[in-house]
C-alpha cells in the first residue's frame, strides 16, 4: 500500500515537472481581463450522510486564445503580484452569481456557490460592497454564497483583511477556511472570523492509510471542527476506500475526483441531469468519469 501511494507521488510530481509551462505576460492577463477571458469550471460538493450534492466550488480557469486552457496555479501569483487581482473580483462575484441563478432557475435551489478569495483580494477594502452590489444585482439569497480564504499568519491579528472577511460574513455569505491544516497552525482566527466550514486539506486525505498516525491527526482536524460547531468537508476524496473512512469517522462532506473532476458549467448541468433525481440519490457509476479538467 504505502510503495503504490509513493510511487504515485513520484509520478504525480514527474508529471507536473515534464509539463510543458505556458508562459504568462503582464500585458497577456491586461487583454484577459478586459476582454474576459476567463472561465469558471465547477466542482460538485457532496454531502456524506445522503449522498446528495450540496454545493459547486468555481475553479478559474483561463481560456487563452492561442495557448488553450490554462490552470490557475499558472497565472494567479502573477494576477495577485501586479494586484489585478483587484480586477477580476467584480468577474468572479457576477459570473458565478448568475450561474448560481441559471442553476436555482432549473431547480437546484439549496446548492452552495463557493467562490475562492485570495489574500490580496482582501486588502480591497471595497470588497465587501462589490460582493453586495452583486448579490442584490443578481437577486441571490447570501446564505447560499461562499467565500473560501486560506489559512494564514495574518488572521491571527486584527488586520484589515479580516476586517474584510467579517463584512463579508455580516452580508449573510458564508466563510470556509481552505486548505485547513497547511498554514498557520495558531487558531486564534476561529475566534475572530465567523466560520461556518473548515476545508481540510487534500494532503491528509491522500496520505491518510499511509500510517495510523495519519489516520489520527485527519480524526483530530475534524473533531475540532465538530467542537466548534462547524461542518468539516474533506478535500481530494479519490478513493472509494477514503471516502469510506470519511463516512465512518463523520466527516460532513467531500469533494474529489472520486465524485466529479471540476467541469465548465455545459457539462455540470449534465452531471446533475445524470443523477437519479433532482439533486438526488447517488448515481456514481455515471458520474465519476464526466467532468472534464484544464490539466
Ligand atoms: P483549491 O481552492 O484548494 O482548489 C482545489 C484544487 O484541487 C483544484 O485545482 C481542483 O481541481 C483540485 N482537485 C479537486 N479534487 C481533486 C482530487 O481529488 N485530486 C487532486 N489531485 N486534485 C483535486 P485548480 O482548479 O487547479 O485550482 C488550484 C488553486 O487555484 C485552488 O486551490 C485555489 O487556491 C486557486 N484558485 C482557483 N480558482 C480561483 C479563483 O477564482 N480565485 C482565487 N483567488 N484562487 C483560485
Ligand atoms: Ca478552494
Ligand atoms: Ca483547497
Amino acid at each position: 500500500m504505502k510503495t503504490d501511494s509513493s510511487l504515485k507521488k513520484v509520478l504525480a510530481w514527474l508529471h507536473q515537472k515534464l509539463k510543458p509551462v505556458k508562459q504568462v505576460f503582464e500585458s497577456d492577463l491586461e487583454r484577459a481581463i478586459r476582454q474576459e477571458e476567463f472561465v469558471f469550471f465547477y466542482q460538485p460538493q457532496v454531502n456524506l450522510k445522503t449522498g446528495k450534492v450540496v454545493g459547486v466550488e468555481a475553479l478559474l480557469r483561463w481560456h487563452h486564445p492561442q495557448k488553450g486552457m490554462i490552470s490557475p496555479a499558472e497565472f494567479i501569483p502573477m494576477l495577485e503580484r501586479t494586484k489585478l487581482i483587484h480586477e477580476l473580483s467584480l468577474f468572479l462575484f457576477r459570473q458565478s452569481m448568475e450561474d448560481l441563478k441559471r442553476l436555482q432557475e432549473m431547480g437546484f435551489n439549496d446548492l452552495t456557490m463557493a467562490v475562492n478569495l485570495s489574500v490580496v483580494q482582501l486588502e480591497d477594502d471595497e470588497l465587501a460592497s462589490k460582493l453586495e452590489k452583486q448579490l442584490k444585482k443578481s437577486k441571490i439569497n447570501p446564505k447560499y454564497y461562499e467565500c473560501e480564504v486560506i489559512e494564514t499568519s495574518m488572521m491571527e491579528h486584527v488586520t484589515r483583511q479580516v476586517g474584510v472577511l467579517n463584512e463579508i460574513s455580516d452580508l449573510g455569505v458564508q466563510l470556509a477556511i481552505d486548505d485547513f491544516g497547511t498554514g498557520y497552525a495558531g487558531f486564534n482566527y476561529l475566534r475572530r472570523l465567523n466560520v461556518q466550514k473548515l476545508k481540510i486539506d487534500m494532503e491528509f486525505v491522500s496520505s491518510l492509510f499511509e500510517h495510523k498516525n495519519n489516520e489520527i491527526i485527519l480524526s483530530a482536524m475534524m473533531e475540532l471542527g465538530h467542537r466548534l460547531n462547524l461542518q468539516v468537508l474533506a478535500e481530494g476524496v479519490e478513493t472509494k476506500k477514503q471516502e469510506e473512512w470519511l463516512i465512518e469517522n463523520g466527516c460532513d462532506m467531500a469533494q474529489g475526483f472520486y465524485f466529479a473532476r471540476p467541469m465548465p458549467f455545459d457539462d455540470l448541468i449534465r452531471f446533475f441531469g445524470t443523477r437519479k433525481n433532482r439533486n438526488g440519490e447517488r448515481n456514481r457509476s455515471e458520474t465519476k468519469s464526466k467532468g472534464r479538467s484544464a490539466d
